[in-house]
């Protein structure tokens, strides 16, 4: 049987958290050249790919002259480079998660946020 992909609503919310997480851990630097200019999260698997949305294996901080520069010009360094910062068994494992459908992994977003807000709370130390 053929999986139907359902267009599930955005989440502004979450995917603000998301990036504030993401931005820290980077310590707000182009995670391939150490930039400081014009950045953002750089998905792997699509954004629109919802069972890795989240999924900060799926994701790097990084400016648009190396998202794009990788990830519309060159996807095969950008595969490379993504493979070697995860390491070839979490790559593999990312990717099997991002065959999935958002309700097969129980994609619950309530505890996500919750999640990311303590995440962050650990990294501001408070
Ligand atoms: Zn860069």
């Amino acid at each position: 049987m053929k999986k139907t992909k359902k267009k599930l609503p955005k989440d502004s919310t979450l995917d603000s958290l998301f990036s504030q997480l993401v931005r820290r851990l980077a310590g707000y630097k182009c995670e391939r050249c150490g930039s400081t200019y014009q950045y953002g999260v750089s998905h792997y698997h699509r954004r629109d790919v919802y069972s890795a949305r989240w999924d900060l294996d799926n994701v790097a901080w990084l400016c648009n002259l190396c998202h794009n520069h990788t990830f519309h010009l060159h996807p095969d360094l950008h595969t490379a480079w993504f493979k070697k910062r995860l390491e070839s068994e979490k790559f593999e494992q990312l990717s099997a998660r991002a065959m999935l459908l958002a309700r097969e992994i129980g994609l619950d977003r309530e505890k996500i946020k919750v999640e990311l807000k303590a995440r962050l709370k650990i990294i501001e130390g408070k």
